[in-house]
């Protein structure tokens, strides 16, 4: 596995396999790595000839007062890896390489970047959006793979291919879980034991929805009505948002008519989590 830390090398590089008939996929990340990355780099091994993982903890997704100087980071950890998950390279460009002076260029999907991880982080989705598609000019992906674990980013980034004519195939795949639940996340690392006892609450609450709904209940308001119940017992969590949305153009859903999406975010302690579900339980996951 190579490191590449050069924007220019890693295009030539790509444009190099481009010529020779490659077919290259990338996994966009921030890095320190937990199984949830590995699953997407798994699935990505199968699906082309040269994996590029990038490693990028991108500022212009970050507000001012967020965690960007404490975001984790262990190169060396991570190298090792993605190198046994078979990555051909690891490409972790610097901010100054990516935001050199003068940089003045964003994209913005803007229905879609707007509620939910929109409303609470303003500027955010103009942020990935930026950095998802100077990834893609700098690594020529045919296809690339993301996280339903960020499920509002998959929909603004397939937006994004789809609306800028991008020949690139979007991949999502499914939220990889601890043992007892709760979604694995690089800022799990901040939580204390007792705020990680805490942080079972999103995907407890996720569960009970998933029954209620089974169930056969159809109201939205009533399926928020138990997450609203449920997290506040819960010492530590606050809940930033939470809604129940259409799978694709993520509006409200008042009243269940098939697959929603329920999406939430809590604050344990002073970390926010993120988790999402299904709403029913879908019968069966795998990468689409
Ligand atoms: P991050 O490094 O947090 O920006 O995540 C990089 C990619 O990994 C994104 O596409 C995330 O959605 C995905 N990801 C993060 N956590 C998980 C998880 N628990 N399960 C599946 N994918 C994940």
């Amino acid at each position: 596995m190579e490191i590449v830390s050069n924007s220019k090398e890693m295009q030539d590089l790509a444009l190099r396999w481009r010529e020779e008939g490659r077919k290259i996929v990338l996994v966009p990340t921030m890095g320190f790595f937990h199984q949830g990355h590995l699953s997407l780099m798994e699935h990505g091994r199968t699906l082309g000839d040269r994996l590029v993982v990038s490693l990028f903890v991108n500022p212009a997704q970050f507000g001012p007062t967020e965690d960007l100087q404490r975001y984790p980071r262990d190169l060396d950890r991570d190298a090792a890896l993605a190198r046994e998950k078979g990555v051909d390279v690891l490409f972790t460009p610097t901010p100054e390489q990516m935001y050199p002076e003068g940089y003045q260029t964003y994209v913005e999907v803007e229905k879609l970047s707007q509620g939910l991880c929109g409303a609470s982080r303003p500027g955010h989705f103009r942020g990935v959006a930026t950095v998802v598609l100077k990834l893609f000019n700098l690594v020529q992906p045919h296809a690339a793979i993301f996280g339903e674990k960020d499920y509002q980013q998959l929909m603004v980034i397939r937006r994004l291919t789809a609306d800028l004519n991008l020949p690139i195939g979007i991949v999502g795949c499914p939220i990889v879980r601890e043992p007892d639940g709760l979604a694995m996340s690089s800022r799990n690392t901040y939580l204390s034991p007792e705020e990680r006892a805490a942080a079972l609450s999103l995907s407890y609450a996720l569960k009970g929805a998933q029954k209620l709904a089974a169930a056969g209940e159809k109201s939205g308001e009533k399926i928020l009505e138990l997450v609203r119940k449920i997290i506040p017992r819960v010492p530590h969590t606050r809940i930033d948002y939470l809604a129940l949305v259409h799978p694709e153009t993520l509006e409200e859903v008042e009243t269940l008519q098939g697959e929603a999406r329920l999406a939430l975010a809590v604050w344990v302690g002073d970390t926010r989590l993120i988790d999402n579900a299904s709403i029913p339980e879908a019968r069966y996951t795998c990468c689409v």
